[in-house]
């Protein structure tokens, strides 16, 4: 018989009139990995938040190993045992990599009132060295990694010091393949060592895979907690969705002409160092694919085609004959990007949806004097919010509050608000749960019946195969292959390719 470690008794928090988590209760155990399921906005990462002192909660308890614990801050949590590994950026750019490993812990190294900053640079170069991360240096400012290395930090930080419960919420979205591996081998060591691992991941198959219990949340209620072992993804998905989900949810459609037509020609694309003759043509009503490794390159072309690469080498030109080379001429000539890494690049945290929805558009919005019109942009904002059925109480609340999924769709509202015809989406599916990932597919596949064009660059290999009538591999910064849509095509011929 397992012990349990973390008895949560009616918990609540609400933010405003959204009831975020209503009256959850359910025990999790000592030497698990305890997966958080449900759609977006189901109210896991309030949860977690919650235990982890990020926020505060509105009544309930967190009873672990039999005492009641209250962190007002993740320090405080971290002195109880608890960690997390936060969904969103958890490092902060103006520290260095050691800072951030030891942020609120920094006194280990204070003596007579001075830091040590040596030991602690040693310490933490020690502890890289440890978990295999030694291409990451602790001296140096953590904001000269990428999102993926910045994740690897995280880990370290919130792993180094054996807590009891680790919170991992939605780390593997931000990571590669080779970072997942990392992960799932420090989750696997924490589970033998006796403690716990709270697992929050929209990948169902990761989540069968890597966890011993799951408990589902819709709606911020409590659904149930069910062994691993007992359930498939067709069961979870029910419990999630709370209806019969079926199992595909891409494009149906196989041996449809793409139009010959050419809305954009690339040549010779070269970014130094990243990408490297990099030639291609995209039809209209197309859904070109772009796949690779993580390191493949493949994220560079989606920033180069839409002007948005510095030392860009090579031509991309519209069918007018139109040169993109910076991002206000690639906006100005009906082309959209979304970015991979959603926080940092494409919406901006801390104004309104209305605000992130309208700002491309705010040429059309404004009128003939130029002058914005608040009445006109609130409409503009409410209608395209409403086709991407975004969750939130109103426009005029923060981007920063929402939940991935629907950052995600504030993202997309802005674009079809925009009326886009070429879109560049790098990831438009990361992190996002089956539902908004449903409604995103079936937008794609009515912007391409439109005659939109789509680049659509993924890790995920089975979004690529469903929904792309052309797919281009990448391996290390060239173009390897080119794989038509094929109702036979299946993951191992992407990888082939890959590696
Ligand atoms: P999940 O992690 O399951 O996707 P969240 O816990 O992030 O869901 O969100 C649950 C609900 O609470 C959502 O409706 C979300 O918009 C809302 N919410 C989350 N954080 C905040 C916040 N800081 N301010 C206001 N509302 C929030
Ligand atoms: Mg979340």
């Amino acid at each position: 018989m397992s012990e349990v470690r973390l008895q949560i008794k009616n918990l609540c928090k609400s933010f405003g009139i959204t009831r975020a988590v209503q009256d959850v209760s359910f025990d999790i155990m000592k030497g698990e990995v305890h997966a958080l399921i449900g759609e977006n906005g189901s109210g896991k990462s309030t949860l977690t938040n919650c235990l982890t002192g990020i926020y505060s909660k509105d009544s309930g308890q967190f009873i672990l190993d039999g005492k009641e614990i209250n962190p007002r801050n993740q320090v405080e949590a971290n002195d109880e045992g608890v960690s997390i590994i936060v969904q969103e950026l958890g490092t902060l750019d103006s520290l260095t990599v050691a800072e951030n490993i030891f942020l609120g812990h920094e006194n280990k190294f204070v003596k007579f009132g001075i830091k040590n900053t040596a030991a602690m640079n040693s310490q933490a170069n020690d502890l890289l060295k440890q978990y295999g991360f030694d291409r990451i240096k602790a001296s140096e400012m953590v904001d000269s990694y990428n999102f993926e290395d910045r994740k690897l930090v995280e880990i370290v930080k919130a792993t180094y010091f054996n807590p009891k419960i680790v919170v991992v919420d939605e780390t593997t979205t931000a990571l590669s393949q080779e970072g997942r591996e990392e992960l799932y081998k420090h989750i696997n060591r924490i589970r033998e060592e006796g403690n716990t691992v709270i697992f929050i991941s929209h990948d169902l198959q990761e989540v069968l895979r890597m966890s011993d219990s799951i408990t589902v949340l819709r709606d911020g209620v409590y659904i149930d907690t069910v062994k691993s072992a007992d359930v498939n993804e067709d069961d979870l998905k029910k419990l999630m969705v709370g209806r019969e989900v079926s199992g595909s949810y891409y494009r149906a459609d196989y041996g449809e002409a793409v139009s010959d037509e050419v809305v954009l020609t690339a040549k010779g694309v070269t970014v130094p160092g990243l990408i490297q003759d990099i030639s291609f043509e995209l039809h209209k009503g197309e859904i070109l694919g772009f796949g690779g490794l993580s390191e493949s390159g493949m994220h560079e072309v989606g920033k180069a085609v839409f002007g948005a690469s510095f030392d860009r080498e090579g031509s991309v030109t519209l069918s007018d004959g139109t040169g993109i080379k910076d991002i206000p001429t690639a906006i100005a000539h009906s082309m959209a990007y979304t970015s991979k890494d959603r926080d940092n690049e494409s919406v901006v945290m801390n104004q309104g949806i209305g605000d992130n929805i309208c700002l491309p558009s705010l040429d059309s919005i404004s009128n003939k004097a130029g002058i914005l019109m608040s009445k006109k942009m609130k409409e503009f904002a409410g209608k395209h919010a409403a086709t991407m059925s975004v969750k939130m109480v109103n426009t005029d609340q923060f981007v920063s509050d929402l939940s991935g999924g629907n950052k995600q769709k504030v993202v997309l509202a802005r674009w079809i608000g925009k009326d886009s015809d070429i879109l560049v989406l790098d990831s438009p599916t990361r992190g996002i749960d089956i539902k908004v990932k449903q409604d995103i597919y079936q937008l794609m596949d009515r912007m391409r019946k439109e005659g939109k064009s789509i680049i659509m660059i993924s890790e995920e290999m089975a979004e690529l195969i469903g929904m792309c009538d052309r797919i281009l591999i990448m391996k290390d910064g060239r173009i390897n292959a080119e794989l038509m849509r094929d109702p036979n095509m299946d993951e191992n011929k992407l990888i082939e390719q890959m590696v």
